[in-house]
């Protein structure tokens, strides 16, 4: 495989795109590097005509893979009416209705562009719920790039996370152990307007709630009074149509939602109880963004939750079943090669590390060296597979059984390479 139409564009974009890219993990070594000239299901081709087996996956949206057809025939019809950027377009009800259909927790809805301001109104909302100003999160999860969440997204780690971050903006913030229910009991208190979690912690490396975490959390927040938020960027419709919240049976008071939401086109929600919602209701928060609910990200919207609701029953299971194939798959070359790869799943999310130690919570990954994973993600992208640098990988409905054995593959002769 060549990489030169990937590595000359590099250096021309470095001349007058900040880092060559749009967002900094982008900018990482292969395989995201990789500049995309087509896509097709599962499929993607480089500037170089290599092609690949996508588990990257746009980091995470394109469950429908590069061209569901429902998606791009809605995206054309409403671009065909004009892009009324900006105005009140009918499609936004529907969506909401949508929602409201597919998670126990949602009654009313609201749209915004990405999974980052989603969470700020989140946040915001609870505020105004309680007259409370701070917010517990957990070590590990990401919830967004903005200054008042963009910290402790380490395990074992409260740092803040970028040069230029405001400290101030985090002041409010109390950062937890993923699992420690008793140190969320020794911090609620009636200061704390909300606690967020990934309902599962895919970001950090596809880790599932401790049995009992999730029911502890609510019971926690409703007794003193705080907000539980869902932060469902990832997991909303991936883990299932009722996502993380009907895969545990917990039912937060507010969720955010995006990624998967618009079937590859930027929106995301917050939504929630009427109750829960009422500070944006009634107008009492306020609640902005020009391109908020626009309709071709709506229509995208409504194509791909009306898909994924009239197909549930068949779609999940299926793809469950290729994630746990796929798992099986890589343990049982890394169990032959004798090699220190480790994979974690949880639904369609996958996490392979190399580790030669059991990493069966998120606390474990402290310390790690994240270097030799990069690598293997290398090897894999060789051989025409692409994941997350870090090692995280998504499946979607176009993953085959056969893509799985190619993918499967791959990673044997991966293994090889990386114990020669
Ligand atoms: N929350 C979670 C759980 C996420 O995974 C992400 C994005 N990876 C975000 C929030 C931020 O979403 P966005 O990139 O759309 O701002």
């Amino acid at each position: 495989r060549g990489f030169t139409g990937s590595l000359a564009y590099r250096e021309r974009a470095r001349q007058v795109l900040a880092r060559g890219v749009s967002s900094s993990p982008r900018a990482s070594q292969l395989p995201v590097a990789i500049v995309q000239a087509s896509a097709s299901g599962c499929r993607v081709t480089d500037v170089d005509g290599n092609e690949y087996l996508d588990y990257a996956l746009g980091y995470g949206p394109l469950l429908l893979g590069h061209s569901p057809r429902p998606v791009i025939d809605a995206v054309r019809a409403e671009l065909e009416r004009g892009l009324r950027t900006g105005g009140v377009t009918s499609g936004e009800a529907e969506l909401a209705e949508r929602v409201a259909a597919c998670l126990p927790s949602a009654e009313v809805t609201t749209f915004l562009s990405s999974g980052t301001e989603a969470v700020q109104l989140a946040l915001r909302i609870a505020r105004s719920h309680t007259g409370r100003h701070r917010v517990v999160k957990f070590r590990g999860h990401y919830h967004g790039w903005s200054d008042g969440m963009h910290v402790s997204n380490a395990p074992g780690s409260d740092a803040l996370t970028t040069d230029g971050q405001d400290p101030l903006a985090v002041r409010n913030v109390i950062s937890l152990d993923w699992g420690d229910l008793d140190g969320l009991h020794a911090v609620l208190d009636d200061t704390v307007a909300a606690v967020i979690t990934e309902a599962a912690a895919v970001n950090a490396g596809c880790f599932e709630p401790d049995p009992g975490f999730l029911e502890g959390l609510r019971e926690a927040t409703e007794r003193h009074g705080s907000l539980l938020v869902f932060d469902e960027v990832i997991t909303g419709f991936r883990l299932g149509l009722a996502g993380a919240q009907g895969r545990y049976g917990v039912t937060p008071d507010l969720t955010v939602l995006g990624k998967v939401l618009g079937g590859g086109l930027p929106i995301s929600a917050v939504t929630g109880s009427a109750r829960a919602m009422e500070p944006v209701s009634s107008g009492r928060v306020l609640h902005r963004g020009t391109y908020n609910g626009n309709p071709v990200s709506v229509a995208a919207g409504n194509a791909c939750l009306r898909y994924l609701s009239e197909r549930a029953d068949e779609l999940y299971p299926d793809m469950e079943r290729r994630g746990e194939r796929l798992t099986d798959g890589i343990r049982e070359a890394a169990a032959r090669a004798s090699a220190p790869l480790a994979v974690n799943r949880v639904g369609t999310c996958l996490q392979f590390f190399v580790s030669d130690r059991p990493l069966e919570r998120l606390s474990d990954l402290v310390g790690l060296d994240k270097d030799a994973t990069l690598a293997f993600s290398e090897l894999l992208v060789e051989r025409g597979v692409m994941t997350l640098p870090r090692g995280l990988m998504y499946l979607s409905v176009e993953h085959t059984d056969a893509d799985i054995d190619t993918t499967i593959g791959a990673f044997e002769s991966a293994l090889g390479a990386f114990a020669g």
